[in-house]
């Protein structure tokens, strides 16, 4: 809206910031909500505290494990159904299943937000994930099938998309190529689209079915392929929905934005979404080892430096982080591809040096891929003056790694090094 843009206008001129000051923002309001639904999105932005006085920066972290289903795919979940019943593929309580291979916080929300609107839910996982996502799965009444460890054939996702098949059907109608009422621009136009703040009508086009189609959907069970990997609308819940909300608490006061990718959802949907508001806004990724899209970015080559030493296997992103890191590009990547200026590659004993570090000094206990995320956001901080300000996503909690990346038993046997101080030389550097 016309006053948000003179707010964030006039912030921008400001420009220099120590504090974030106080103004009135409904983050969550005093609302009854609407169900575990009501819950999704509208997340806090945290001021990480210790990082921002260390470097004179401020780091802002999306709280995105305060979604309902623990993580950031709270809302994809929630808007690949949304746009599936908009085009009539789904209608809840008839016995439909949602299909999806994934490394669990997608499935954690498909089954959760699934459970709330009715329908039933099948998730193919690698066999290597933390298995407290399988636990959770399970008591949330998921079907957990696994399969072997992640790679870039997509095994979880093709057996996915087979399960989807034999249970009936997946695709009458293709899901939506593009969004007619968004341009998605590259970084030399941005500054020419015209975008809205408070956008927050429907997405999708209602794609109406023949109507002798839809009588027997709306009684017949059926499967459903989520696809977050090419679906579009997991592009679109972070273009509609956590872009516009970090532009809305930051007033636009904003120099970067920092962001793992393992579909690519988030950083090519909510980097677009800023970068059209904002074109002088720097877009980076924080890819850990073993994923080819660092190379993507800084060379526009696809190859995994590892597999280039001739060291690791080639199909593995073979990292105890999870969630980001991938050896292809898929097609919500490639939607915000363009927007993306620079890319980091962050250790595992980087990430595990983090993630204890927030513990320490400030109560913040998070998964493996925040801690990356966080880890590239101070090394941006070394090159941007003082008083800038990046904001990154803190995608789901500890709790889901505690048998993994906050295992110092498996640490250990992994050789992965648990030392914070890693962290405090970053700072001091
Ligand atoms: N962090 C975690 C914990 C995740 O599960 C995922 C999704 N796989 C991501 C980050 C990356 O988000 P995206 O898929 O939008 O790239």
């Amino acid at each position: 809206s016309a006053s948000s843009a003179i707010v964030f206008q006039n912030w921008r001129k400001k420009k220099a910031i120590g504090k974030i000051p106080p103004r009135p923002i409904e983050i969550r309001s005093d609302e009854i909500v609407d169900g575990v639904i009501g819950l999704i999105g509208n997340t806090p932005l945290i001021r990480i505290n210790s990082l921002s006085d260390a470097l004179g920066v401020e780091i802002l972290g999306k709280a995105e494990y305060l979604n309902p289903g623990g993580s950031v795919k709270d809302r994809v979940a929630l808007k690949i159904i949304e746009d599936a019943e908009a085009q009539g593929l789904l209608h809840p309580h008839t016995g439909s299943i949602l299909f999806e291979g994934t490394v669990g916080s997608t499935g954690i929300s498909l089954a959760t937000v699934g459970r709330a609107k009715g329908y039933e839910c099948c998730i193919i996982m690698p066999d290597d994930v933390a298995i407290e996502k399988v636990q959770v799965l399970e008591k949330l009444g998921a079907t957990v099938e696994r399969v072997r460890p992640a790679s870039i054939v997509d095994e979880k996702q093709n057996l996915a998309r087979k399960r989807a098949l034999e249970f009936g059907n997946t695709t009458l109608v293709d899901p939506p190529k593009s969004d007619p009422e968004v341009v998605v621009s590259t970084k030399a136009e941005g500054s020419e689209v015209n975008h809205e703040l408070n956008s927050s009508e429907s997405l999708v086009p209602s794609i109406q079915l023949p109507e002798i189609l839809r009588p027997a959907l709306e009684t017949k069970p059926r499967g459903f392929f989520a696809d977050q990997f090419e679906n579009e609308s997991n592009f679109y819940a972070h273009y509609k929905g956590t872009g516009p909300e970090i532009l809305r608490q930051t007033s636009g006061n904003l120099d970067a934005f920092v962001s793992g990718a393992g579909t690519g959802g988030t950083i090519a949907g909510t980097g677009m979404f800023l970068r059209q508001a904002l074109p002088d806004l720097k877009i980076v990724l924080s890819d850990p080892e073993g994923s080819g899209l660092y190379n993507k970015v800084k060379y526009n080559v696809m190859f995994d430096l590892k597999e280039r030493e001739g060291k690791k296997r080639r199909h593995q992103v073979d990292t105890v982080v999870e969630g980001i890191g991938i050896n292809r590009i898929t097609q919500n990547f490639s939607l915000g591809s363009d927007a993306i200026d620079d890319a980091y590659r962050i250790s595992d004993a980087e990430a595990v040096a983090m993630s204890r570090y927030l513990v320490a000094h400030d109560g913040l206990y998070l998964g493996s891929s925040s801690a990356c995320n966080l880890v590239a956001c101070v090394r941006l901080a070394k090159t941007l003056s003082k008083g800038s300000r990046i904001a990154t996503i803190l995608c789901d909690s500890g709790s889901r790694h505690q048998s993994k990346f906050w295992s110092d038993d498996y640490l250990k046997s992994n050789n992965i090094p648990i030392e914070p101080s890693v962290i405090d030389r970053l700072l001091e550097s």
